[in-house]
């Protein structure tokens, strides 16, 4: 009898699954130690870049297969690993190794990267942990096509396997999610932010990823059960186990069929309220589920992302193509695209800026942007042109004051201008809007309602910098509390104005998708709520099964109360005693 082995390591994307491993190879590519007679290095040098043409061309054919539609990100990644083979830093440090200490191009490659690499040692930050794997593929391949070996082999995973891996390179990953069932994915290395994980949230995949070790105590064929939301894999588990994870399974599958069955269904209350549920988005990969789950827009397309994966900034052209393929996949649908939010925790490898001691409150988003036309520039550019392809909307994120929003409207209209004279097609006005989501922002929300077409509330941050507890830090996170009363009331004062105003008042925080909170915010009177897919189905159910009036009632002695715990304890027992049969 096999023994129970359990790993614990970081839930990347949710979901339970039970399945037989399959443990992709993860030997390391060998790389020869070789030192040349001063004569051969000029032919070494040349061995080099033929192995970086050869690489090249391998990630453009790979690209080529991954581009159609909703792959389009995984592209985007790849172009950025095609970037790193030609970063002029990188082809001269090799070639230099090469011809002044004769050592042969493999030893030279693993030389420079390993080099790179330490340059992202001491950085305490999960993004850039990350892309030292990055470098890490990037190399691989050039030593594998200098010693002849096959690359891009396609992998024959049976369906509902778990991939078990040292790491997965992202041109795996996606040709894994592309033509397999995959089950779940287990690797040693990543995190949230690598793009297994992205890949495997965007396909629904269960995965755990940083695990350690254990993919050296998997063998192809054990018994793997995964929890991907608790970061649990459970090597040969008990009988007992088994049948745990099976239930979770089959409750997970009769929740997904029945919100595949609501997806169809309006968002409206018993008493005739419609509330529109959108979806929130970091890549196009996103919309097939969202879609499925029943979004009828986009609520947040967080354009970040396109950033932070590559050694550039994207060109005008990128961001064109990326905006895009996503207005042509919601169709006539609203797809709100918020323009870049660059700064605290995200911060691009391209970027070189001085550590900020409170990057929170430091040049971030829209602030950014001001100060960056050429970047801010691209990106507005390419959202007019792209207009032309679907029902846009642009919204500008952190706006803390009325000239911001001024500035950048009129840096917009400037773009348009340009793009006009220059005889390229922009489509019809596009409803330009602000996220709210400073203290700022909400307290002149009635002078910010006569400028902006709409706005959507961005809780994550505004509970951050309402509270004044830094969301990122753990030691606060007790504090972080939606429902404290000084929330409820400034989310009521932006609906207000908004309302007051005429425009419609969305929210895109992760408070929009908590369905404990749903009664509260449908009497706040918000127009719109926007969530991860996932969370629309039940959101939904609770929508369509009260009204308006008793929602009201509900809030009305919720904000009776004072404290956020006393608040909390409320609301719950009235939705436990509404819903509790349900979750
Ligand atoms: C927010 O702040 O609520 C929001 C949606 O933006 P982000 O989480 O990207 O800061
Ligand atoms: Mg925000």
């Amino acid at each position: 009898m096999s023994v129970t082995v359990s790993f614990q390591g970081i839930g990347a994307s949710p979901g339970v699954a039970v399945g037989h491993a399959f443990v992709i190879d993860a030997r390391k590519v060998r790389t020869p130690k070789v030192k040349l007679k001063p004569a051969d290095s000029e032919a070494e040098v040349m061995r080099f870049k033929t192995a970086i043409t050869l690489s090249d061309k391998q990630l453009e054919e790979l690209k080529v297969k991954l581009s159609t539609g909703a792959e389009n990100e995984h592209a985007l990644i790849l172009e950025a690993h095609r970037m790193m083979l030609h970063d002029p830093m990188f082809l001269v440090e090799v070639t230099r190794l090469i011809k002044e200490e004769t050592i042969n191009a493999e030893w030279a490659v693993r030389r420079v990267c390993r080099r790179l690499r330490h340059q992202f040692d001491n950085l305490d930050d999960e993004y850039f942990r990350e892309r030292k794997s990055d470098i890490e593929f990037v190399a691989d391949r050039l030593v594998r096509n200098l010693m002849g070996e096959v690359v891009d082999q396609e992998l024959e995973v049976p369906v509902g396997a778990i991939v078990v891996a040292h790491d997965i390179s992202p041109a795996d990953a996606a040709m894994l999610v592309k033509t397999n069932r995959v089950g779940a994915f287990v690797t040693d290395l990543g995190g949230h932010t690598s793009h297994t994980a992205i890949v495997a949230r965007a396909r629904d995949v269960p995965a755990v990823l940083g695990l350690g070790k254990a993919s050296e105590g998997i063998r192809s064929g054990d018994t793997i059960a995964v929890d991907g939301r608790r970061g649990l894999v459970l090597v040969n588990p008990s009988e007992e186990q088994l049948s745990l994870f099976r239930e979770t399974m089959r409750r997970q599958l009769a929740t997904e069929a029945l919100a595949l069955k609501t997806a169809e269904l309006t968002s409206v209350t018993i008493d005739g309220v419609r509330v529109r549920l959108n979806g929130n988005i970091e890549f196009a990969d996103e919309i097939p589920s969202l879609l499925a789950h029943g979004a009828e827009g986009i609520g947040l397309y967080r354009t970040e992302f396109l950033f932070l994966d590559r050694p550039a900034p994207p060109t005008e052209e990128e961001h064109y193509q990326a905006y895009k393929a996503v207005l042509e996949a919601m169709g006539e649908r609203p797809v709100t695209i918020r323009t870049l939010d660059l700064g605290a925790d995200k911060v691009p490898t391209n970027v070189k800026r001085e550590k900020e001691i409170n990057p929170a409150l430091g040049l971030r988003a829209i602030r950014y942007c001001l100060q960056h036309r050429e970047v801010f520039r691209a990106q507005l550019r390419a959202l007019l042109r792209a207009s032309v392809h679907g029902n846009l909307k642009i919204m500008f994120p952190m706006v803390s004051g009325i000239s911001e929003l001024r500035e950048a409207r009129s840096e917009l209209e400037l773009c348009r201008s340009e793009l006009s004279r220059q005889g390229v097609p922009i489509g019809r006005r596009v409803p330009v809007g602000i996220m709210v989501e400073t203290p700022s922002a909400a307290w002149i929300a009635d002078r910010l309602a006569q400028e902006a077409e709409f706005f959507s509330i961005g809780t994550n941050d505004l509970i951050q910098y309402s509270l004044a507890i830094d969301r990122q830090n753990r030691d606060v996170a007790y504090l972080y509390r939606p429902l404290h009363l000084s929330i409820i009331r400034m989310v009521q004062h932006i609906v207000d104005a908004g309302k007051r105003a005429g425009i419609p008042v969305a929210m895109c925080g992760e408070m929009a998708g908590d369905s404990a909170l749903t009664l509260v915010l449908l009497a706040l009177g918000l127009d719109e709520f926007s969530m991860t897919s996932g969370q629309i189905p039940t959101v939904k159910r609770i929508i369509r099964s009260v009204s308006l009036n008793e929602a009201k009632e509900l809030l009305g002695k919720a904000m009776q109360l004072s404290t956020a715990e006393e608040i909390e304890r409320y609301v719950k027992s009235e939705m436990d005693k509404r819903f509790a049969a349900e979750s």
